[in-house]
């Protein structure tokens, strides 16, 4: 039985056929690391009773994988089957061409950021928005950061800091990620004045519980859950009345903020951006990857004189967006001036708006393929629910269709799941009563799917 001497040196290797091309493709830093480790690893197991020659053997095959999954990055492609159109911990929204398309030329080339073409001085990069802000929401001006959590921050900082911030019990939300409304405000400085209770505020609340000392009042778009019942909330306009009465500030976090009614792709109404504004809040906060469907982003519209003080505002610098995203958000809203074609260009909307009908008749035509890709497992079409997610209408659901995977054995599902997330191109579905769904509603083309279920 062969020992130690079995194994190659480190050089052996290196200087072979094998160890140079895989320096070729991974380069020798990463090959040497890799193959030390795996050499350890053999003569680890000789110590304990392994057969020399049998690991010699196995090393180049070994190696060859180890380089090969630390290749594969955890950032690779997916397939989002989930049902879920804006899933966060996916990325949310899929931008358009024309953003991806924008935002790839923002990396490759110099482009006018903060530079005025016209007269060769010096320009703002939020110029590149504000127009289209403005005109899109009804606006005066507006002023765009990282995302909605630093919109409200930086806005609840600018006017409340050292403040008094009025908000309703009913809508004092955690959105999940650590972002719940009264750390925030104590991070941005404000005094939390809570006024209401959870099911009911009244006018006289708010009235009752402005000072000298209140900065602004916040009204909180509750998007992920819904209070029913006997119930009461201030409307947007007569809050707007109480605010302006008492010369505070009204913000008004609308969170997912639309900016086109959805209703008129077959959505459950959610207030418009414009809608806001013009129900007379002074300061309106949205994200640019919600319904929206652009990159990451946080946007305040408004007043002219208080957005104003909130580019004064040193959190700004710290706050704002690069390049890649001005230009990718600069593209996702020109597509905004062409309504009649924006379910056609947004993913976020096309996926969306996509019928039932029409996702179950790619459900059918599928499962006689994605079936024979999976063996052991039995694959039917089926009816399922999508959700608009991060947040968006939690309580509705958009009918949608799907394949529902079932094979043997409980764990069976959990097996599934596994396999498919550690595919080259990783899908993930959802386990609903002993089966794996994949929902359709996101899957643009056929072969994406079967594709990524049998890897070259
Ligand atoms: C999602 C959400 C936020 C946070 O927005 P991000 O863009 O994720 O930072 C804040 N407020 C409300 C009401 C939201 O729904």
């Amino acid at each position: 039985m062969a020992g130690f001497r079995a194994l190659p040196s480190v050089d052996q290797v290196l200087l072979s056929d094998m160890g140079r091309s895989l320096i070729d493709s991974h380069g020798r830093t990463a090959v040497t690391a890799a193959l030390r480790a795996r050499l350890n690893a053999a003569r680890a197991a000789i110590r304990d009773g392994a057969d020399g020659d049998v690991e010699a053997a196995r090393l180049p095959h070994l190696l060859a994988a180890d380089l090969a999954a630390a290749a594969q990055t955890p950032l690779r492609p997916m397939l989002n089957l989930t049902g879920t159109v804006l899933h966060t911990n996916l990325g949310r929204a899929i931008l358009a061409d024309e953003a991806i398309r924008a935002a790839s030329n923002a990396m490759a080339a110099p482009l006018a950021l903060e530079f005025d073409l016209e007269t060769g001085g010096r320009g703002q990069r939020d110029d590149h928005l504000r127009g289209l802000l403005c005109e899109l929401t009804g606006a005066e001006d507006a002023t765009v950061v990282n995302n909605n959590a630093a919109a409200v921050l930086i806005a609840l900082n600018t006017f409340g800091q050292g403040r008094q911030a009025i908000v309703s019990r009913g809508e004092l939300i955690e959105i999940g990620g650590a972002f719940r409304m009264p750390d925030i405000m104590a991070r941005a400085g404000a005094h939390l004045v809570e006024v209401g209770t959870t099911n009911r505020t009244h006018p006289r609340d708010y009235q009752d519980a402005i000072t000298a000392d209140t900065g602004l009042i916040l009204k909180v778009h509750t998007s992920n859950y819904r209070i029913e019942g006997f119930t009461a909330e201030v409307p947007a306009p007569q809050l707007a009345q109480i605010a302006q009465k008492a010369g505070v500030v009204l913000l008004n976090d609308l969170g997912a903020g639309s900016l086109v009614d959805l209703a008129a792709w077959g959505l459950r109404r959610e207030p418009t951006v414009a809608e806001a504004v013009a129900e007379g809040a002074d300061l309106v906060t949205f994200s640019g990857d919600k319904l929206l469907g652009g990159p990451q982003a946080g946007f305040v519209v408004g007043r002219r004189d208080l957005i104003a003080r909130i580019n004064k505002n040193p959190l700004k610098r710290a706050l704002r967006l690069d390049k890649i995203r001005i230009a990718a958000l600069e593209a996702t809203l020109r597509l905004y001036r062409d309504p009649d074609r924006l379910a056609e260009r947004l993913p976020t909307l096309r996926y969306l708006s996509r019928p039932q009908s029409d996702i179950a008749v790619q459900a059918a035509r599928l499962a006689p393929p994605v079936a024979a890709l999976l063996p052991d497992h039995a694959v039917a079409p089926t009816d399922c629910a999508s959700q608009i997610g991060s947040g968006s209408l939690p309580t509705d659901t958009i009918p949608s269709a799907g394949l529902r995977i079932t094979g043997a054995g409980s764990d069976a599902p959990d097996r599934l799941a596994a396999r498919l997330r550690a595919l080259p191109r990783p899908i993930v579905g959802r386990i609903r009563d002993g089966a794996m769904i994949l929902d359709l509603r996101c899957l643009d083309r056929d072969e994406d799917l079967l594709e990524a279920l049998s890897p070259s």
